[in-house]
């Protein structure tokens, strides 16, 4: 076979399949792991059949767009409802911040600051607060 003849006329090629012509069905490896590891029941061949079995197990609305990030990409879902549907530990709440009484997702800009006199007021008052004693020996 002649490469680059076969590459120059890639894009002459029809897109698609023709109607009528029968594809063989077999699910990806992607997908046969994830039916493994769910255990899901019937048969699941697409993404599309694994966020249908897992919506009407879960009874949480699954797309399939969520279950490929999550098989392809890697990517874990936020939501708890989700996480619970793939079988993900569901996080813990986070560690509420003194200064702006909320969790962070990145590292607060108070925490950040390095000397003490730097600190917000109320972040100042928190350390005060919560110090440990010096105590040598
Ligand atoms: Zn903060």
């Amino acid at each position: 076979m002649d490469k680059s003849k076969s590459s120059s006329t890639s894009k002459k090629l029809p897109r698609g399949r023709k109607k009528g012509t029968r594809i063989t069905v077999a699910p990806s490896n992607v997908i046969t792991a994830m039916v493994e590891r769910l255990s899901l029941k019937g048969e699941i061949f697409t993404f599309q059949d694994v966020a249908d079995s897992l919506t009407a197990r879960s009874g949480v609305r699954v797309t399939r767009v969520t279950v490929w990030n999550f098989a392809v990409k890697g990517i874990e879902p936020r939501d708890n409802g989700l996480r619970r549907a793939l079988g993900l530990p569901v996080t813990a709440p986070g560690r509420v911040c003194p200064v702006h009484g909320k969790v962070h997702d990145k590292q607060c800009r108070a925490a950040k600051a390095r000397r003490l006199s730097d600190l917000p007021t109320r972040a100042l008052a928190w350390r005060i607060r919560n110090r440990s004693e010096y105590a040598p020996d």
